[in-house]
């Protein structure tokens, strides 16, 4: 049987709300009442799936503050931002209702083949079946609604495994989807950690995984799936480029939103800051200053900027990979300290590629500046990296913000932005270790369908 665990703010520990923490027998009942909805889900006409969508849109919009709230406290997200997650969350099921109402195959021009003469060919798409999905701790509400908008709009029962520290908005959005109409089984919650994710992923019936969380992790999962279908959306160590023609004062606003919003743990948080040389001090400077100004402290506090991160663990690695790049000749030009798992904004000079802050994945308020000469160069740098989720370009030449897209080898480009940028509808996702497969309703629906070809033989 589940006991209760506590769930406690990584702001000051105080205790949210108990839910319980699931064993095997839990899991595999879970399980069994999402196989039981299969066929509930795969025979609900589309403008019904459509519109349980859309009447969770209404109701997580009309529960957006304390959703909001519930957030701020379970992951230290600053009130500005989980309510910028909210209203993502609203847009995710509004796509996803509309991509619902037009999930369609296409028709075969059969005769295009000699044998095919005299047939009539279309296909459709089919629900996958039973999804089984994992989602990390950095987005509670949004990235779990990027698992169950796209089943739902495709005719899939879902079992999602929450990050055992951030379950209770995937709870509160289950109960949000039963009051919206979403039939029982469909949308199935299991609370804990890797052992309920083995059991998850190693259950025969489970048709699809989807996971987002970390490249160990995925190693894992992609192992367990075997011949099952997998999408993995993993982390990464986005760079920006600032070259000389930039609009400099444009740009810096979003570089340092996209540097530090939810403490950089977010798995398209700027991380690499690459400036040209000849407006590498004004760009310093202005941006030092703009750091120094964020605001770090209670998360429910609306002027916060910076919250806790979300554990010690987390904390005392980011500290120590800090640390290791002082120790290795990398110069401090902001933060570096911590009290708890509050740690102030923290700039890098004088890094090298090699260092963990630069080659690895931080997830956490720290960036890097790094001059260079040449244009190519940069891009060349910027693109050595293990990751390949997306990147940022600032230029006002257009030869060079074609040349960017053509080079980098990432799942999205953003010229004139950073790569933190993303819109719930665009196809989503990395390349090398950032993943396989893509997000956003659409794109996601793909994952969770089949095709079936139909031949009429006249
Ligand atoms: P994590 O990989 O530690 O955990 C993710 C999930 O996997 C959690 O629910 C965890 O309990 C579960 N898990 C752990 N071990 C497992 C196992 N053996 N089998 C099955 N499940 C297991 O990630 P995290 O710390 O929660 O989140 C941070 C990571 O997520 C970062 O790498 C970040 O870049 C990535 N991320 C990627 C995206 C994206 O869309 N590409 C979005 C957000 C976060």
């Amino acid at each position: 049987m589940a006991k209760d665990v506590e769930i406690r703010s990584p702001f000051d520990d105080s205790v949210i709300d108990t839910v319980p923490e699931h064993d095997e027998a839990d899991v595999r009942a879970a399980i069994g009442r999402a196989v039981e909805a299969k066929p509930i889900m795969a025979e609900m006409p589309a403008h019904q799936r459509g519109r349980i969508l859309n009447n969770t849109a209404q109701l997580v919009e009309k529960y957006g503050e304390d959703l909001a709230r519930l957030m701020a406290r379970e992951n230290g997200k600053p009130m500005k931002y989980t309510r910028g997650e909210v209203s993502r969350c609203v847009e995710t099921m509004t796509f996803g209702a509309d991509e619902a109402r037009r999930l369609h195959g296409e028709t075969v021009p059969m005769d295009a083949a000699k044998g095919g003469v005299g047939k009539i060919g279309y296909y459709v798409r089919v629900p996958v079946g039973v999804v089984g999905a994992i989602t990390p701790f950095n987005f509670p509400l949004n990235l779990v609604a990027h698992k169950v908008a796209p089943a739902v709009a495709a005719g899939c029962p879902v079992v999602l495994k929450p990050s055992p520290d951030t379950p209770l908005s995937a709870f509160r959005l289950r109960d949000i989807m039963l009051e919206a109409g979403l039939p029982e089984g469909a949308f199935e919650v299991v609370n804990g950690g890797a052992d309920v994710g083995q059991w998850l992923t190693t259950d025969p019936r489970i048709d699809m995984l989807t996971f987002t969380g970390s490249p160990a992790v995925a190693h894992h999962i992609s192992k367990a799936a075997g011949l099952r279908r997998v999408a993995l959306e993993l982390g990464g160590n986005g760079a920006t480029i600032i070259n000389d023609d930039a609009d400099i004062d444009r740009a810096l606003d979003r570089v340092v939103t996209g540097s530090f919003a939810y403490s950089g743990q977010v798995c398209i948080s700027v991380q690499r800051i690459y400036v040209h040389e000849n407006v590498y001090d004004e760009f310093r400077e202005k941006f030092i200053d703009r750091t120094n100004a964020l605001v770090v402290g209670d998360p429910l506090d609306d002027s916060t900027d910076i919250g806790p991160v979300i554990n010690d663990t987390a904390a005392e690695r980011i500290e120590a990979w800090v640390q290791e790049a002082v120790n290795n000749g990398a110069k401090l030009a902001a933060g570096g300290t911590r009290e708890g798992r509050l740690i102030r904004p923290t700039v890098l000079e004088n890094v090298t590629e090699e260092m963990k802050v630069m080659c690895m994945e931080v997830f956490g308020p720290v960036v890097n500046l790094v001059p260079f000469s040449d244009f190519e160069e940069a891009l060349a740098t910027a693109d050595e990296s293990e990751f390949g989720l997306q990147a940022g370009v600032y230029t006002r030449d257009l030869a060079k913000a074609m040349r960017a897209v053509e080079r980098l080898n990432v799942g999205g480009v953003m010229i004139n932005d950073v790569p933190t940028f993303r819109v719930d509808h665009m196809p989503y996702g990395g390349n090398k270790n950032s993943g396989l497969g893509r997000e956003g309703p659409r794109f996601a629906i793909e994952e969770m369908t089949t095709l079936k070809m139909v031949v009429i033989n006249t």
